[in-house]
């Protein structure tokens, strides 16, 4: 059965966040020498490590968006021995060039287009709100969406259920005729699954053991081309 209206996620589904950090975090890397003092692999590790564990926290409503931002840096930092008078700067600046690696993920905007074309579609991300509201805007998405919904404005985020009723909510159609289109299995694919929604899991960003075992999505697929066949054909 074919859906009624297909949510896409925006970070790694659409947009290649994972890209955009690294390349971010490099140019960062190279322009404060505190950094330098170790390897660029084990600042990234140190940086993604931390950041996971405050986002889950931020997650769970324990700390907010400010303490995060702020303890990524100065955390990561000191927790290597690096000198952390800089960190608020050092943070302040990856943002900013975290902005200028933004790009979409190979196939990504032709499938909307195709997609579009016969589904009303809609963005459902989880995330700051200033942030999101300007990929959306970079990515040109208002041409291709009609319903945003952004965690930072509903208060909770996925796979919180209260973020899918209110999308089913704005979609207008029953829960069981919404397609959610995501690359995370716990926020997405289970968030979806729980909302009674259909769900098409992205995997290229899980390897073949986050894959294993992890059944329940409607459909999986690695290349863009692959949604488009199986939503128009
Ligand atoms: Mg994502």
């Amino acid at each position: 059965m074919k859906p009624e209206f297909i949510y896409f996620d925006l970070d790694n589904t659409l947009l290649d966040h994972t890209s955009a950090e690294k390349e971010a975090q490099t140019a960062i890397y190279h322009t404060y020498p505190e950094l330098q003092t170790v390897p660029l692999d084990e600042w990234l590790q140190a940086y993604k490590m931390l950041n996971h564990r405050l986002w889950i926290q931020y997650q769970k409503g324990e700390i907010d968006r400010h303490l995060l931002q702020k303890t990524r840096f100065k955390g990561s930092m000191e927790q290597l021995g690096i000198d952390s008078s800089r960190s608020e700067e050092i943070g302040t600046n990856y943002m900013m060039q975290y902005r200028n690696y933004w790009d979409w993920l190979d196939g990504a905007r032709d499938a909307l287009i195709s997609i579009r074309k016969q589904y009303p579609v809609g963005i459902i991300t989880n995330g700051f709100s200033e942030t999101q509201q300007k990929k959306i805007e970079f990515m040109g998405l208002k041409e291709f969406c009609d319903i945003f919904i952004i965690s930072e404005e509903v208060g909770v985020m996925k796979p919180h259920q209260k973020v899918f009723d209110v999308a089913t909510e704005k979609a207008g159609v029953d829960r069981s005729e919404i397609l959610y289109v995501g690359d995370s299995y716990s926020s997405d694919i289970v968030g979806g699954r729980q909302a009674g929604w259909k769900t098409a899991w992205y995997t290229a960003f899980s390897n073949a053991a986050e894959q294993n075992g992890k059944a329940g999505a409607d459909f999986s697929f690695e290349e863009f081309p692959d949604l488009v066949t199986y939503l128009t054909a």
